[in-house]
């Protein structure tokens, strides 16, 4: 084994570039728009190189061509994972190139999936292609995942995995486009609704009853005004309501004993599916003053909590680090208020940043693309990844 040296590796990447294209071209031309996402045609080209290195992986399938594939390098710890995701969006219209082929144009690779995110996995496959061929030693182990499901939820990807205690790894990069930018924090979120009880009475005789919606509406027209309590997040903010759906009424001619309110709540570290509760209830007791007559229940039968990584991390700070020689430019850390694949990893105490470089703004557009540089840069970055976070670690 010879020792790591940066410059043969990132010589390595340089001109080996076309393998990556290559790879990437195989890929889009695996068919496997989620739904029924068919992951293993993409699998199947990532077995057919890691076969060539002759490099061993394992394969994991909750259902039949639901396939997730796991590869390392390396036996050392610490373990860093490049995740990356086999499935893509539906092509939809407007392309001005084949979707399912690779389409070369001024330094740009267009077709689904090449930012989101076949691209990582051609550009991971070309650093195991450059570890295996140098013969290197790498500090600790470099593992790469293409995993099934990521546009659908991940039943059948990282959720199954993790579930059943198939994937690990010390530090996880989420390799998804984030503009070169490292994502580090995520909001919360708590669904649930708002179920407002009335009392039937035929509509010719309104005064008989007590109208649902109209209890409702109350509540709702002053919603605008409600705040939770909470302690703002340096990069998460505060939290948001949006209430989505309304139900209510049986007919024209009946007063409506009931009437929902959907609510999809995003919530900051401090905050789960009880303060929300209370928060609500103690705002509707006040508008119950107003009317003694309102009677509405606040459901929130769960929450996921807000997830960050401290942008102090020596994962984050090696990371950080290896982008900023790789392009020139030091990266961001921010915090998004969705949630991605990596909110299961760190419930599960795995650190995992959500980076690699390529326009997000692409995603699941027309004419997606990635370009040439950010294909050979993203797997500079992971090439190096590993060995800066063992240098930071003893250091
Ligand atoms: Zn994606």
């Amino acid at each position: 084994m010879k020792s790591f040296e940066e410059d043969t590796i990132l010589n390595y990447i340089e001109e080996h570039r076309n393998y990556a294209i290559k790879v990437l071209d195989k890929l889009v031309r695996a068919r496997t728009v989620n739904p029924p996402g068919n992951e293993i045609e993409a699998a199947k080209v990532v077995i057919e190189e890691l076969d060539a290195m002759n490099l061993p992986y394992q394969i994991f399938e909750k259902e039949k061509g639901r396939t997730n594939i796991i590869t390392q390098y390396g036996e050392g710890s610490p373990s860093v994972m490049i995740l990356s995701h086999l499935d893509v969006v539906p092509e939809g219209e407007g392309w001005e190139y084949p979707p399912f082929e690779v389409t070369l144009k001024d330094g740009k690779l267009y077709g689904r999936g090449t930012v989101d995110d076949k691209g990582s996995m051609a550009s991971a496959l070309l650093v195991l292609k450059a570890f295996k061929e140098l013969g290197v030693e790498i500090s600790g182990s470099f593992i790469v995942a293409g995993v099934a499901d990521e546009e659908r939820g991940s039943t059948y990807g990282v959720r199954y995995l993790l579930e059943e205690k198939l994937i690990k790894a010390d530090y996880i990069l989420v390799a998804e486009a984030m503009n070169g930018n490292i994502e580090i924090a995520e909001k919360g979120s708590a669904g649930g609704r708002l179920v407002s009880k009335g009392k039937q009475a035929h509509g010719s005789m309104p005064e008989k009853g007590i109208n649902a919606i109209i209890k409702m509406a109350k509540l709702l027209a002053k919603l605008e005004e409600f705040k939770f309590t909470y302690k703002p997040d340096p990069l998460l903010g505060g939290p948001t309501l949006n209430v989505g759906v309304i139900k209510g009424g049986v007919a024209g001619n009946v007063v409506p004993p009931s009437c929902e309110a959907q609510l999809d709540i995003r919530i900051v570290p401090g905050m789960d599916k009880d303060t929300v509760k209370k928060d609500l209830e103690d705002f509707i007791s006040k508008l119950k003053q107003e009317d003694s007559e309102i009677n509405i229940e606040v459901d929130i039968p769960r929450s996921v909590p807000a997830t960050s990584i401290p942008p102090d991390s020596p994962f984050i700070k090696a990371l950080s680090e290896v982008v900023t020689d790789v392009t020139g430019r030091k990266p961001e850390t921010f915090g998004i208020g969705g949630i991605s694949v990596a909110k299961f990893f760190i419930l599960q105490n795995m650190e995992a940043p959500v980076f690699s470089l390529g326009d997000e703004s692409l995603d699941h557009m027309a004419n997606e693309y990635i370009t040439i540089e950010d294909l050979v840069n993203n797997a500079k970055v992971f090439a190096l990844l590993p060995h800066r976070l063992a240098k930071l670690k003893s250091s």
